[in-house]
């Protein structure tokens, strides 16, 4: 029976951390939040984001814009907020209007102020192994890993999803530790090959978004589960990965609600803690 990666306890050893280096600063580090218009989902993850800074001693200062701004106008928004000296990092919360395109807004946040590390300057600076801001997703996994003590040097990982924020920066990371990357995607599926890839899997990291989409019996006996996926199936909260299966199975298994998600967050104040730093 696999034993549980649980993301809260690991978030909590991080929280004490930055709390110490937050004592060391000269000032509380402050992150701006950036909604626009009404958003039940972004509002559920300015709550979670503005209870653990709060917690942690930073400043949180949250901005609703107007559903009607123009993309140029949330531009010079983006651009007083970079200029603005007070401000260590800037968030833009998912998701923004259909006409408002996430991936050329998030260029004009300064790469310095970038907490989530989406900017191509710090994805690039992945590429050379040398950077403090990562995607947070991708950091929490790569947490999680470190938490099961598993020596990445070889090792058959394989990543379902090759999404910017998740999969193709793991991908990168889990290079720099020498393992031996397969990325699988909607082609591996719709090539009939996903099962064969699972099957072959010591660790496994599955980020898709559908519910059941990986088999219990799948999985190699002794593989790591990191399961990424966030559905909601009638009341419950679920993974893509098949839990009762696969548990029996592996020897590390991340629960869905419970193991990625608590870490994503605390990753991002890590980051910005970073950038305040880095100021
Ligand atoms: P995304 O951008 O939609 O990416 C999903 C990926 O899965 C894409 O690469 C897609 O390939 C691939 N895919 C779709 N159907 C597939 C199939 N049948 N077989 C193999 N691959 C398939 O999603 P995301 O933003 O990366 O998020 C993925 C999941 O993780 C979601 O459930 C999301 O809610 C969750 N998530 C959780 C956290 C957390 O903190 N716990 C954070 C971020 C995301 P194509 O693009 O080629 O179709």
């Amino acid at each position: 029976m696999a034993r549980l990666l649980e993301g809260k306890p690991i978030a909590e050893r991080i929280k004490e951390g930055i709390k110490k280096e937050i004592e060391g600063l000269a000032r509380k580090p402050v992150l701006v939040s950036v909604q626009v218009g009404e958003n039940a989902g972004a509002a559920s993850y300015v709550k979670s984001q503005q209870k653990t800074a709060e917690g942690l001693g930073i400043e949180y200062r949250f901005h609703k814009l107007p559903e009607e701004i123009s993309e140029k106008e949330l531009v010079e928004f983006i651009q007083r907020m970079n200029s603005d000296k007070s401000v260590d990092g800037i968030i833009i919360q998912m998701p923004l209007p259909q006409r408002i395109d996430y991936k050329t807004i998030s260029q004009f946040i300064l790469p310095e102020k970038d907490v989530e590390g989406m900017h191509p300057a710090n994805i690039g600076k992945i590429l050379f192994g040398k950077t403090r801001i990562l995607p947070c997703t991708a950091a929490a996994v790569m947490e999680l890993l470190k938490e099961s003590t598993v020596d990445l040097y070889g090792k058959e990982v394989v990543i379902i999803g090759h999404s910017e924020i998740v999969g193709k920066p793991l991908s990168l990371l889990l290079l720099d530790k020498f393992a031996t990357v397969t990325v699988c995607h909607i082609g591996t599926s719709k090539a009939g090959k996903l099962e064969a890839h699972v099957r072959g899997a010591e660790v496994l990291i599955v980020a898709v978004g559908k519910a059941g989409l990986i088999k219990g019996e799948w999985i190699k006996e002794g593989a790591i589960i990191i399961d990424v996926g966030i559905n909601r199936v009638g009341d419950k909260i679920v993974g893509d990965v098949e839990f009762e299966g696969a548990q029996k199975r592996a020897s590390f298994i991340t629960p869905v609600p419970g193991g990625v998600g608590p870490l994503t967050v605390t990753i991002l104040m890590r980051n910005l803690v970073e950038a305040a730093k880095l100021k």
